[in-house]
């Protein structure tokens, strides 16, 4: 088989104490994957001037993906040319229970779907300012009958809804409905009530999608009833594709019906090019306590290994690393009312894959 390559960042504050042995786990698996580790952030600047150099950028242009730890500003520069550069416009975050994770819920076992987020635009743009920069404009709020020129000083942020950003991240959420094959269903959700022009512009392309698809049912809901709905009755969802806002603060809400944050892995797609994150952020308020949950980790870096070929190996670590420990109840991190440390969780991931 011809060997992959991976580009790994470790990440910052609490993520290299998963990211590394996660990285150590697939070397153990002897798969076909090389693994390089591009230079970034302050160690970068003074080695070759720059946090983000050319030499950096050509290791993740050669990768055939991104292994990306979360950052608290050392790789930011990185992480923008992941998305960005790399127009990795589909962020999908599953949302599985898994038997032994601490849900909140009466009954989380069937609990499965998928939340994709658009990863390139509405607020998350950067374009934001004074508001007397918009005085040229002479804009009017209808909705409050007032002029922007007229409401003294303040900041905006501009909200941008393209039509091919909706076009490609919703038919990429058909496609996986398709593919997972199993409720067959795709539900969009934003705020097309309030937000008509943007939101309901998301909406209608959805509608326009959906033609495409008729083996796949298609629902939307304005995204306070849907965040209801997927709090009372998850287990109804299949694939939800919601702009960049809502999926960055539902998929949060999502990982906490099954569990938590140490659960949710999370992977970012474009045409020719992906990365691998957890969905969690770098969790500094535990940084070196050897209590952060590696489960998100090991997930996505699964996710990984299924977009290169190897699914094989994903389902393996899955199944009978992660499911099987959490079913045993015998090594639980601490975050799921367990008492294994990271370093244990890890220990027994490789002895339930005969690696230890
Ligand atoms: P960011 O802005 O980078 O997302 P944050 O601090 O806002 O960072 P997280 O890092 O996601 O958000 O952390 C939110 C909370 O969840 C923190 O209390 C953190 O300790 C906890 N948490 C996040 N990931 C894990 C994990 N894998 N295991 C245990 N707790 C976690």
């Amino acid at each position: 088989m011809i060997k992959k390559t991976v580009a790994v960042f470790p990440g910052d504050d609490a993520s290299p104490e998963v990211m590394l042995p996660t990285v150590a786990l697939l070397e153990k698996l002897q798969l076909p994957i090389e693994f390089v580790y591009p230079m970034v952030g302050d160690a970068a600047l003074s080695e070759h001037g720059a946090r983000f150099p050319d030499a950096s950028k050509a290791q993740v242009d050669e990768a055939d993906a991104t292994f990306f730890g979360s950052t608290s500003g050392q790789s930011t520069e990185a992480l923008f040319y992941l998305r960005w550069g790399k127009q990795t416009y589909a962020n999908v975050r599953p949302c599985q229970f898994r038997p032994g994770y601490r849900s909140p819920m009466a009954n989380p076992d069937n609990i499965d779907f998928v939340v994709v987020r658009e990863n390139l635009e509405d607020l998350y743009l950067g374009l934001e300012g004074n508001l007397e920069d918009l005085a040229p404009l002479n804009l009017y709020s209808k909705h409050a009958k007032a002029a922007v020129k007229d409401m003294g000083l303040g900041r905006y942020a501009i909200k941008v809804i393209t039509e091919s950003g909706s076009e490609r991240v919703i038919r990429f959420a058909f496609e996986l409905a398709r593919k997972r094959g199993g409720q067959r269903k795709v539900t969009l959700t934003s705020k097309y009530n309030m937000l008509a022009k943007a939101d309901g512009y998301f909406r209608d392309i959805g509608y326009a999608i959906a033609k495409e698809y008729p083996d796949i049912r298609f629902e939307t809901f304005i995204v306070d009833d849907f965040l209801c709905r997927m709090i009372t009755n998850p287990c109804a969802l299949d694939v939800v594709v919601m702009p960049n806002l809502y999926g960055d603060i539902m998929s949060d809400g999502a990982a906490g019906l099954i569990g938590g944050l140490g659960l949710a892995p999370s992977g970012c797609y474009g045409a020719d090019y992906a990365y691998f994150e957890s969905a969690h952020g770098t969790a500094p308020d535990i940084q070196g306590q050897n209590i952060i949950n590696p489960t998100a980790t090991v997930l996505s870096a699964c996710m990984m290994l299924s977009y290169l070929g190897l699914a094989d190996a994903a389902d393996t670590i899955d199944d009978a690393g992660i499911s099987s420990l959490y079913a045993a109840g015998q090594c639980i991190p601490i975050d799921q009312g367990g008492s294994a440390k990271t370093d244990e969780f890890f220990h027994a991931l490789d002895a339930a894959l005969g690696l230890a």
